[in-house]
């Protein structure tokens, strides 16, 4: 339904019997081909494409519109606060959590950083490797464990600074009740960021939301998981964190005056973005942005969920086939993990790549403690190459693809004795 509007989907690529193939790209979740829409920005925006908010000639002043136009955009599509939320860009989540875990510092002191088991690598370690760290379980199935979320907000009720927690996993697609979450932490004083790596480019975002106890205080996202190119990430919060301390890189754009002896900072958003800016990467997304919202999000949201559940209803019914999520409509994205018995993860990926072209990805995703819970591995035992085969769909993928992947995985799977 909307293949069209994708750039790059035509290529032809070789197989293993040297027969060419259109790909078939079920990889979403690792990053997405940009869409035609924001091809044709970058063209046309590119005569423009100067050095930003330094420059006075009429090309910068173009340049400085369009980026701040783009925060705009950004902070409109998640329903951010403007009166108070700054938007920073940067380069993808990962840096943005980390500089988000700096900057943060003096509010979690004293206090606890609370995040859960079923995180990526870039949503624990910043947290973990800095901050007094608790963790909510997950249940059997991956999923967040409620009763266990209950238990660790009244076992460290006052002492949560900081819920740190995915809107939806990169591994089960599993997404979490961010919005109630939000409540209970408010309720306790606490704040709440929510990593949107990948809610985001599938599900309607209201950082706001109608009731003020369930706002979103932090969010972020990146570019390169919804149809814009690498390079761009967005950490949204409120202006007044930024405005304190030092930033933790000082340098050009940061500051508005500095002498022999002193500094001083310039404002948030600038302040936390040093060096200069990728203009081109902001123009970018706020094209995709304008691009998933003249779609609708709900739409994307319920077309990408129908595919799911058709593919993994198809799934069920292959014998061999491991699943490691549920059928489930309500709250979930396009994710879908399995194994098939027998066959080692890595090989049934290059399988899937070679005879048909199908990219997906596997491993452990940068989640290795979920992973590992998923598998039944005890955590902290070291086993060489624990993994699961990932499908990840994005508004593209197609039913056609789908029949394709089934009927592969049925004939693969008709050979294990
Ligand atoms: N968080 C989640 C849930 C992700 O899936 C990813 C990437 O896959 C990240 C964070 C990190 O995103 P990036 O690689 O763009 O920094």
């Amino acid at each position: 339904m909307y293949r069209n509007l994708v750039h790059g989907l035509n290529v032809k690529i070789p197989l293993n019997n040297d027969i060419y193939t259109t790909p078939i790209n079920f990889d979403n979740a690792a990053t997405t081909p940009p869409f035609r829409s924001v091809m044709k920005e970058i063209n046309s925006f590119s005569p423009w494409y100067s050095s930003i908010h330094r420059g006075t000639g009429y090309k910068s002043e173009i340049s400085s519109e369009y980026y701040d136009q783009a925060r705009n955009d950004v902070l409109n599509f998640v329903n951010g606060d403007k009166d108070n939320d700054t938007v920073i860009f940067l380069k993808n989540t990962t840096e943005c959590i980390n500089k988000l875990s700096y900057r943060i510092k003096e509010e979690i002191e004293g206090g606890i950083v609370l995040t859960t088991r079923m995180e990526h690598h870039s949503n624990l370690l910043p947290w973990r490797l800095k901050y007094p760290t608790e963790y909510v379980e997950t249940d059997k199935c991956g999923r967040l464990s409620i009763y266990d979320l209950n238990e660790k907000l009244k076992r460290y009720r006052g002492k949560i600074k900081l819920m740190a927690i995915t809107g939806a996993s990169n591994v089960t697609g599993y997404t979490n009740p961010i919005h109630e979450i939000a409540r209970l932490v408010h309720d306790q004083g606490g704040k709440i960021l929510v990593d949107g790596a990948q809610l985001v480019p599938h599900h309607p975002i209201d950082m706001k939301s109608s009731d003020s106890l369930e706002h979103i205080d932090y969010l972020t996202f990146s570019a390169h998981k919804m149809y814009a190119p690498f390079g761009t990430g967005v950490l949204i919060g409120p202006k007044k964190l930024f405005e304190k301390g030092s930033p933790e890189y000082p340098g050009g754009g940061t500051i508005s005056f500095v002498s022999d002896d002193s500094v001083f900072w310039t404002e948030p958003p600038e302040k936390e973005e040093a060096g200069t800016p990728n203009v081109m990467g902001a123009v970018a997304l706020s094209n995709s942005i304008k691009t998933l919202e003249s779609l609708g999000m709900e739409n994307i949201d319920n077309y990408e969920l129908n595919l799911t559940y058709y593919c993994i209803t198809k799934m069920k019914n292959i014998p061999h086939i491991i699943l490691y999520c549920d059928l489930d409509f309500n709250n979930k994205i396009s994710i879908i993990p399995f194994n098939i018995e027998g066959i080692p993860h890595e090989i049934l990926a290059r399988i899937l790549s070679e005879e048909r072209g199908i990219s997906v990805r596997n491993g452990c995703f940068c989640a290795q403690p979920y992973v590992q819970r998923l598998l039944n591995i005890l955590p902290n035992s070291y086993i060489s190459r624990p993994g699961i085969v990932r499908i990840s769909f994005g508004l593209y993928n197609t039913y056609e693809e789908v029949d394709i992947l089934i009927d592969f995985l049925t004939e693969i799977s008709s050979n294990i004795q």
